[in-house]
């Protein structure tokens, strides 16, 4: 897994390989097998093999396992900004 840096060759019409989360904010990104996740949380939880530690991401359920992309909106906590700015009406394909 590496860091992207940002902007960094990413599409505004790209999104997350796990959560399908536009990403619109590169900072957090990362790639993982060829694949583009929203941040390390989201890749991490596209392995499979993260066990759930305390709260998930309110938008994709990903566990927050990288608090430095973590962020809270309204007094949820989302995985990274993506997910914090994502639309209210995008159901994530996988929890
Ligand atoms: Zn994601
Ligand atoms: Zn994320
Ligand atoms: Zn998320």
């Amino acid at each position: 897994m590496e860091r992207l840096d940002v902007g960094d060759e990413i599409a505004v019409d790209e999104a997350c390989a796990r959560c399908a989360t536009p990403l619109v904010a590169p900072a957090s990104v990362v790639r993982q097998d060829g694949e583009l996740f929203c941040c390390a949380s989201c890749a991490r939880a596209a392995g499979g093999r993260v066990g759930l530690v305390g709260r998930g991401c309110a938008h994709c359920g990903a566990p927050i396992v990288d608090r430095a992309t973590a962020v809270t909106s309204d007094s949820r906590l989302f995985c990274c900004a993506n997910c914090a700015v994502a639309p209210r009406d995008v159901e994530p394909p996988i929890r």
